[in-house]
């Protein structure tokens, strides 16, 4: 049984903002909780919705977008049931870090989480097991977050095994969106993220990377706007969908081929750009050694095709930091 408990009601009609109160009794703070904020807006029956940022607490474009929301929507607005929580992992949040510094939970990698562990496993147990039942789609919204920079997409993840309603769906939602660009995730033999434990929840699941470098990319912003407006309506929970929408391009990322690793300690000076279009043994980029400089810088290249859409922000790296990785168009040979 969960012990975080809710100040809002999740079966009222009306608009309530209020907290999750996941309890943390430390030493200055005996009896503590962590508020994890969290509105809920329902408009009698119609579908179910929620949308989540700060799942890693460096990535700001959703974040922005549905604190905003909160401020703007009524209830009188929708149809149905909207919950938003623009700071899922609130200690990473403020601590602006992508794991949790309470505890190093990286939320996105603890799913189903535990009721009874560490303040990142509670909010995963209470995501799964309490939130994600109440709605019919969930929408979490993630960017590079310090370390990476992402060309945007937006995403699906859903089970090989489910039914051909359920992808069909999942495709319908999220080719709807706006962001050109599109990736389909068929998620087997994985447990711990949040698309997990949607998946295990019989729950459509839409995400995306909207930006990264641990700023609040401008056009990501947009799109993640663009996302969460057509989201809505797409529901039937406010709006319309504009006519005549442009196909996006769907694409995939063949793990782990094609994710580029720097092979030793230096600085990785990067060959391509986010958008690049590679092929298998192009160059990724080089590992210099400015502490010994007559040393030959190392050559690092991709071990597949596609383009490249994500890559290392800062230019210090360790052995086994990830510098890259491509995506290709799906489904394959498509
Ligand atoms: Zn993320």
């Amino acid at each position: 049984m969960t012990q975080i408990t809710s100040t809002v009601d999740f079966d009222q009609d009306g608009k309530q903002v209020g907290w999750l109160r996941v309890p943390h009794s430390v030493t200055r703070s005996a009896y503590g909780v962590l508020p994890i904020p969290v509105a809920v807006l329902r408009n009698g029956d119609g579908a179910k919705l929620m949308l989540s940022a700060g799942n890693h607490g460096d990535e700001y474009e959703g974040q922005v977008v549905l604190t905003r929301l909160i401020q703007q929507l009524e209830a009188s607005d929708i149809r149905g049931t909207l919950i938003i929580l623009p700071a899922l992992n609130l200690p990473a949040v403020l601590a602006a870090t992508r794991v949790s510094p309470l505890d190093t939970g990286n939320l996105n990698r603890v799913f189903p989480g535990d009721p009874n562990g560490g303040p990142t496993w509670k909010i995963a147990d209470y995501i799964e097991h309490t939130l994600m039942p109440k709605v019919d789609v969930v929408a979490d919204f993630h960017g590079g977050g310090a370390s990476l920079d992402y060309r945007p997409h937006a995403s699906t993840h859903y089970s090989p095994d489910a039914s051909d309603e359920h992808k069909k769906k999942s495709l319908e939602i999220v080719t709807k969106l706006g962001v050109p660009h599109v990736m389909v995730f068929e998620r087997r033999n994985k447990t711990e993220g949040f698309p997990d434990a949607a998946i295990r929840q019989g729950v459509i699941s839409i995400g995306g990377e909207y930006g990264g470098t641990g700023s609040v990319f401008r056009p990501g912003v947009q799109l993640v706007q663009t996302a969460v407006e057509r989201l809505l309506a797409v529901l039937g929970i406010k709006g319309e969908l504009p006519a005549n929408l442009p196909e996006p391009q769907l694409l995939h990322i063949p793990v782990p081929k094609s994710h580029v690793y720097a092979p030793e300690p230096g600085v990785f000076e990067p060959a391509t750009e986010l958008g690049d279009a590679v092929r298998e043994g192009d160059l990724c980029g080089h590992v210099l050694f400015p502490e010994n400089p007559t040393r030959e810088p190392v050559p690092v290249t991709f071990s597949t095709y596609g383009d490249v859409v994500c890559k290392r922000h800062p230019g210090r790296v360790e052995a086994g930091d990830c510098v890259a990785h491509l995506a290709a168009p799906w489904p394959q040979g498509g």
